[in-house]
């Protein structure tokens, strides 16, 4: 089956990857809005990596903006792959788990994989149905813990960009091992005190997509050209680094969770209680993010964020030395509504992006395409980082939510979508209410407010006080049209919250 579905595989011969200088945000936006396929997702220099199909070059010439072409033909890559993965692909169970990842899996043998790891360690290992893809496709997490219920969660998922597929072979690898290495002395104690749900294809459509047809596609496949996942999220639903044009790679789609896959997310997200981090796993570039992305400002609760996303970045170099720098999430340039900075400025959950391998700066081809050599490497890094985040965030409560709400306001004309008010600004569908705030549109767009960390209840009184001031918990399902009034509500709420919010990593 796999080789017939690879037959009709695409590669796309004649696409180049190109730098592209972008001195400014707003060169930025505009190579975005081109409609080119920007591979760059969080800018360390003045530049964007894109990939130029055939009859592009006459856009990309018209901005003006100089540029260099790194690989004339990606053809080439995507075809050793392909025919690689057409071949006999060992995918082996007992006694040798790590055979399974030996190359890429496709995504019925993603999902079989979590299924076979329920069925045989019923006792630490179950399925969550988090709901269907737009496609009508499972979405299954899988918990793994021996704790009792109400025990702290860390979140781990993958997928969201379907192109990335370390992440995703990563991700299904970390499961594994928490499963079968349950009862080893450095992993036990971690089981024994918190949970952890491993969602390793966040966008199986897109994913199923990039395996049949084409190999570098990045978003959902929301007609007409799919909607990036990762801008669908409601702080700051619809700001700079998010773009209004369906076919921009950064499309945000119509609405903060206006898709099902996204939607998933939240559910789960918020079900899982208490929550005490997400780690939003994505390549490429060797990068630890912390919140926020949507502004170059720190966040409320920065120094709990950045010195967690040290010792994320110590456990993901310690097996090979490889550097994955700890930077907020902006970068550069602002990327707004993705998950990471809901799951913080919402849910108030510690929250990172991962960037595995490679660096955005080694010579291709690379970049999405990895050899399968890779994925056993990134998977000891990808476990060891969990792990040590996990250690260090075992006794702590989660950071708090926090908006910086005042700093959006102040950045929000530059780059990015301006869009007008027509956005909708309802809570999707099957919403609980607890998501809090949902603005959207106008440009102005929300921030969000704090929701408890569900996990405060034993912390300390100064937190916990702060945090149920504006609960998004008590039912409000907040949702605003009204930019500035709900800025200026805002900016007071977090003017009165802002010192006793930061709390320090013990
Ligand atoms: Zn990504």
């Amino acid at each position: 089956m796999l080789a017939s579905l690879l037959l009709f595989a695409a590669a796309p011969h004649g696409d180049a990857l190109v730098r592209v200088q972008t001195p400014t945000a707003s060169d930025a936006a505009t190579v975005h809005e081109l409609g080119l396929d920007v591979w760059t997702e969080v800018p360390q220099g003045p530049w964007l990596d894109v990939r130029v199909k055939q009859g592009q070059w006459a856009q990309l010439d018209v901005t003006g903006l100089d540029y260099e072409v790194r690989v004339p033909d990606l053809g080439p890559q995507v075809e050793a792959e392909r025919l690689r993965l057409a071949g006999p692909v060992a995918h082996g169970g007992e006694p040798d788990p790590d055979a399974f990842f030996g190359d890429f899996a496709d995504l019925a043998q993603i999902h079989a994989r979590i299924d076979e790891l329920a069925a045989l360690h019923p006792d630490i290992a179950t399925v969550i149905e988090t709901g269907e893809s737009l496609e009508g496709r499972r979405l299954p997490a899988l918990r793994v813990t021996r704790a009792p219920e109400g025990s702290p969660t860390i979140l781990l998922d993958a997928g969201q960009h379907a192109r990335e597929w370390i992440g995703i072979s990563s991700a299904t690898c970390v499961a594994d091992r928490l499963v079968r290495r349950a009862d080893e002395p450095e992993v036990a104690p971690l089981l024994a005190a918190m949970q952890f749900v491993i969602f390793p294809v966040v966008n199986p459509d897109g994913y199923v997509h990039s395996w049949e047809v084409d190999r570098l596609w990045r978003k959902n496949r929301r007609p007409p050209d799919g909607v990036d996942l990762n801008r669908n999220f409601p702080v700051v639903f619809g700001g700079p680094g998010a773009s209004d044009n369906p076919m921009a790679g950064n499309y945000h789609g119509e609405a903060a969770f206006s898709e099902p896959e996204s939607a998933a997310v939240r559910d789960l997200a918020e079900d899982l209680d208490p929550l005490l981090a997400v780690v939003d796993v994505h390549s490429y570039g060797q990068l630890v993010l912390y919140p926020w992305g949507f502004t170059l400002d720190p966040a409320p609760a920065d120094d709990a964020l950045s010195t967690a996303a040290q010792t994320l970045s110590q456990g993901l170099g310690a097996a090979y030395g490889t550097p994955y720098e700890p930077i907020p999430g902006a970068g550069l340039y602002p990327a707004s509504g993705n998950l990471m900075d809901w799951a913080y400025g919402d849910l108030g959950a510690y929250s990172y992006v991962l960037e595995m391998r490679p660096a955005s700066d080694v010579e291709f081809p690379l970049g999405f395409v990895l050899p399968p050599e890779d994925i056993i490497p990134v998977c000891d890094e990808l476990y060891d980082g969990l792990l040590a985040l996990s250690e260090q965030l075992a006794d702590t409560d989660p950071p708090g939510a926090g908006d910086d709400g005042g700093a959006w306001e102040s950045t929000s004309s530059s780059g990015g979508s301006t869009e007008t008010g027509q956005t909708t600004i309802e809570p999707p569908q099957g919403t609980s209410s607890s998501g809090g705030i949902e603005g959207t549109g106008a440009g102005t767009t929300s921030g969000s407010t704090t929701a408890a960390p569900r996990g405060s209840e034993g912390s300390s009184t100064e937190a916990q006080g702060a945090d149920s001031e504006t609960s998004a918990d008590s039912g409000c399902g907040c949702t605003s049209s009204a930019g500035g009034t709900y800025w200026a509500l805002l900016g007071l709420l977090l003017f009165a919250r802002r010192t006793p919010r930061r709390r320090a990593v013990a």
